[in-house]
């Protein structure tokens, strides 16, 4: 019987071979000292010989939207750097766009495709096209051609996919760099983000990744068995991890359970297996396979509008990156020394995280976050300008990237070109000065040019923010938010730890008034260790003091935490989220028992003690006398109570900016508070983060309100207006424009404070 012959084209085995080889003389070629430009003509030359085609040509991103061919073999060599196409412009154009291979016999006939007479290409029939990509980031495109009629084979797809994604690995280490504008590596343009601003303020300086991109120096590979093995032990060891973090989980928490079970379900994927091993025996490292899928994930993200994939894909791309710091051995430790001006990037971070950079940082950009997360309440309370939503940042990101954080406007200067930076130091110069002068009022109160004294206050929720105290010049700390203590840790905090926190809080404000809030849980602020409460509207839900009277035991405890402190010094407590009266007395009851309690112990009891409530819900301000009359003070939580008065969410960005604070309704019905308060001789505060805001601040103060609690950097801008303001001119121009039926004071406001300044 006669042996089969053995056809070489059909063997699969003789494909890997040859991409194998394909990919070891491509990596002697990268080893060899050359500029950019011969480096790429090489890997032309290189490809249409191997791949057995007319023409190979690499097209890469001349700027955001236009192409340019950088190197060919077989194309007209005049067409180099002359031949550019827009995105989505021909076939290349459509390949660089969508991310999307085209693989056809007749490319003069397939849908899009565009004749360059200057390149010649009329001639060739087949087309393969794929896109240049790192982390899901189009960077150009990789073309062959042949006129024989074929469509090319999946190996030769697989063979020209790998090299595509070496020579985008290359582009990341700047292998190209040198000859020519197109040739730049990436990371090397400045890029501006368009974010939200979740702190305000302007921060100069370089960029600090909060998780260094793993960096594969590597993408091909010798020996595909030991590529193999060492994928396969890494992927154990992840699959280990996370059955450890599964079993450590917080069960109640549904959100993190969910998270881990779709790390559990891709970590145990044959099928992202089975295409990283496929990649491996095309000659990729194991990081490189890795690094290739989480590319097509990526790709798909931006694609995918469903939220639950989106989230997944998410998570797959996390995983990978846990699997390439297992392959890489690069942890967050990488060696890198922090910058001298540090400004962090991060697709998202927690509260504790945070906490442990501290002060050190000059600002922070976050590609996802919100203005209300735990993350941005330690951004303010450090007083470090943050920018959440900054898409893509931490693709475009390197460590030691220059970086402007523009916290007025929510923009964000990667790599800034040089009139964006001296019109930047010009901004800050601006801001210095104005610090100066703030500087020069500090010890000055803020009495205002028809006499009155408006009390400055400054709110706090770090030991770190304390020294502010004095740097400011405010008078107390009129909001001590004590969530901080909660959400930082990752278990319930002891009442012995809590007291001394609260008692080096006392000791470092001296003689200075602190009115401790207690615990504002719910909504927005989930404590990682109770169990989370699924809502259809939080902010509307079972929050700070609901939680605390439905569950009394951990603000008993964090009650006597604060007596304790206080042992023998004068004590003021305020509860927030009050809506009626008898949520306030039943509050108040559990200071009594409290205080009793104490006294029976025999342990020293606070001075003198305050207990006031918060107004945020409309409800209070109409809340019959006898609330007025039980309060010692009320303190309007401003964020809170315009969101409930105009019905729009404070952190809806759609919805959040859209009702003005100085819009006459809500205006109205902070005065007929002050009058209340006024008639009842309630004392009254407004802490609300728009007491902070000078404008604001300023009618606030012409409307009767005395006392103003804000960060500590808005203390000098808010002293300043209100040294140089006639509180009964102003009042005139609010309500005159009430009178004449507009719907927002602030143009005539702004239009007196200006003559007036
Ligand atoms: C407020 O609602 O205005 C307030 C000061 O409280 P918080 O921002 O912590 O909800
Ligand atoms: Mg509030």
């Amino acid at each position: 019987m006669n042996e089969p012959m053995n056809d070489p084209m059909n063997d699969p085995t003789r494909q890997m071979t040859n991409s194998r080889q394909v990919l070891s003389r491509l990596r002697t070629l990268m080893s060899e000292e050359a500029g950019g430009q011969t480096r790429l003509d090489a890997i032309t030359d290189l490809m249409a010989q191997e791949m057995h085609v007319e023409v190979c040509s690499i097209y890469l991103f001349r700027d955001e939207e236009t192409l340019e061919l950088c190197a060919t073999q077989g194309l007209n060599p005049e067409a180099v750097h002359q031949t550019r196409m827009r995105l989505g412009e021909g076939l290349v154009g459509r390949i660089a766009k969508h991310g999307q291979i085209i693989n056809t016999d007749n490319a003069p006939g397939t849908r899009g495709f565009r004749y360059m007479p200057e390149t010649g290409e009329e001639a060739y029939s087949s087309f393969l096209g794929v896109p240049i990509q790192r982390l899901g980031e189009t960077l150009g495109v990789m073309v062959v051609q042949s006129k024989e009629v074929r469509t090319y084979s999946e190996e030769e797809v697989g063979v020209i996919e790998v090299v595509a994604m070496v020579i985008a690995e290359m582009t990341e280490l700047g292998a190209f760099v040198g000859d020519g504008a197109a040739l730049s590596a990436r990371h090397q343009r400045p890029v501006l983000f368009n974010g939200t601003v979740a702190q305000e303020g302007a921060a100069a300086g370089q960029v600090w990744l909060h998780e260094p991109r793993v960096v594969v120096a590597n993408p091909i590979a010798e020996d595909p068995e030991r590529e193999m093995e060492r994928l396969n032990t890494a992927v154990e060891e992840l699959r280990v991890g996370v059955d450890r973090m599964l079993s450590t989980a917080a069960k109640g928490d549904k959100e993190q359970l969910q998270v881990l079970e779709a790390y559990r379900m891709f970590a145990n994927s044959k099928g992202w297996m089975r295409r990283m091993e496929e990649d491996i025996g095309l000659g990729l490292s194991a990081e490189a396979a890795v690094e290739k899928e989480q590319s097509t994930a990526r790709a798909r993200m931006s694609q995918v509008t469903d939220p639950y994939l989106r989230e997944r894909l998410h998570d797959l791309d996390d995983l990978s990156n846990r699997l390439l710091r297992i392959l890489t051995g690069q942890g967050k430790e990488t060696g890198a020394e922090m910058p001298e001006s540090p400004v962090l990037v991060a697709r998202n971070i927690g509260p504790a995280e945070l906490l442990d950079y501290g002060r050190q940082l000059k600002g922070i950009v976050l590609e996802e976050g919100s203005v209300g997360s735990h993350a941005a309440i330690v951004a303010r309370a450090l007083a470090l300008p943050l920018i959440v939503h900054a898409d893509r940042i931490t693709t475009e990101a390197l460590n030691g990237d220059p970086i402007l954080v523009d916290g007025d406007q929510g923009a964000v200067h990667l790599r800034p070109d040089d009139t964006v930076v001296s019109a930047f130091r010009d901004k800050m110069a601006m801001q210095a000065k104005a610090q100066e002068r703030y500087a020069s009022i500090r010890d000055l109160p803020a009495e205002t040019l028809c006499g009155r004294r408006v009390a400055l206050h400054m709110n706090a929720g770090l030991m770190a923010d304390l020294p502010s105290l004095d740097s400011s010049g405010a008078e107390a700390v009129g909001l001590f938010r004590t969530e901080l203590q909660f959400l930082t840790n990752s278990h319930m905090p002891k009442r012995s730890e809590l007291s001394q926190v609260y008692a080096r809080v006392m000791d470092a404000a001296k003689d200075k008034r602190v009115v401790f809030r207690t615990l504002d849980i719910g909504s927005d602020k989930v404590l990682p260790y109770m169990r989370a409460v699924q809502e259809p509207n939080p902010a509307l839900g079972w929050r700070a003091v609901r939680v605390a009277l439905d569950k009394p035991g951990v603000m008993r405890m964090q009650v006597q935490a604060i007596i304790r402190a206080a042992a023998g010094r004068p004590l003021t407590l305020m509860f927030p989220f009050v809506a009626q009266r008898e949520e306030f007395t039943r509050s108040r009851a559990e200071v009594d028992k409290a205080i009793e309690r104490e006294r029976i112990l025999g342990h020293p009891l606070p001075a003198s003690l305050e207990v006031g409530a918060m107004l945020e819900t409309p409800s209070l301000a109409f809340a019959p006398d006898t609330l007025y009359r039980d309060v010692d003070f009320l303190s309007i939580g401003g964020n809170d109570l315009k969101q409930f008065f105009f019905a729009a969410d404070r952190e809806n960005e759609l919805v959040r900016r859209r009702y003005d604070t100085l819009n006459v309704s809500f205006l109205t019905f902070i005065e007929t508070i002050v009058d209340r308060c006024a008639a009842l001789e309630t004392p009254l505060s407004f802490c609300g983060e728009d007491a902070g805001r000078p404008i604001e601040a300023a009618c606030l103060a012409a409307i009767g309100m005395r006392t103003l609690s804000m960060r500590p950097a808005s203390i000098g801008p808010v002293k300043s207006i209100l040294r140089r303001t006639n509180l009964d001119d102003l009042r005139d121009v609010i309500h005159q424009a009430r009178e004449d039926g507009l719907q927002s004071v602030r143009g005539p406001v702004m239009e007196h404070l200006r003559s007036k300044l």
